[in-house]
């Protein structure tokens, strides 16, 4: 599945990094190639992985700080989950997702068109009391047939 096809690669990300004075670090490299494998993922999962392939050193703390850089500098974008958990998004650009409430993971929608009718008819909506500050559109889904693990 080619899920995180438009994320920027480890050459760019290197490029971003230096782009922004920041120095190349393991702890980052491996950061992005989990995030680039995950393509959605909190900081316990980012970590968890990064310890599954065993070659770099790392904390929650620190994978939480890189994610959170990363986001600042509009590499990841921030995304709610259904459990309050932040989770961090490989692909920035707009996209919807469709939540699989069976292992709560998230598939990318690759739609511009059909994002870009919701968004721009709900921008033209009011909401009483209340000032938008996202749109973020999760379609919920199960697997219609099982899938391969
Ligand atoms: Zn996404």
């Amino acid at each position: 599945m080619d899920k995180n096809s438009k994320a920027p690669a480890m050459q760019a990300f290197r490029e971003s990094l230096r782009k922004h004075n920041l120095k190349v670090t393991p702890q980052r490299i491996a950061v992005h190639e989990a995030m680039l494998h995950l393509g959605h993922a909190s900081a316990d999962m980012v970590t968890d992985h990064i310890k599954e392939e065993g070659n770099t050193r790392v904390t929650v703390a620190s994978v939480y700080n890189i994610l959170t850089q990363m986001t600042l500098l509009g590499i990841y974008r921030h995304r709610m989950s259904d459990s309050n958990k932040m989770f961090f998004d490989v692909n920035t650009f707009n996209h919807m997702h469709l939540y699989d409430t069976t292992d709560s993971s998230y598939v990318d929608v690759n739609d511009e068109d059909l994002f870009e009718e919701i968004e721009r008819k709900i921008s033209g909506r009011r909401f009483r009391g209340y000032k938008v500050d996202a749109i973020d559109i999760n379609i919920i889904v199960h697997p219609s047939t099982r899938k391969k693990r």
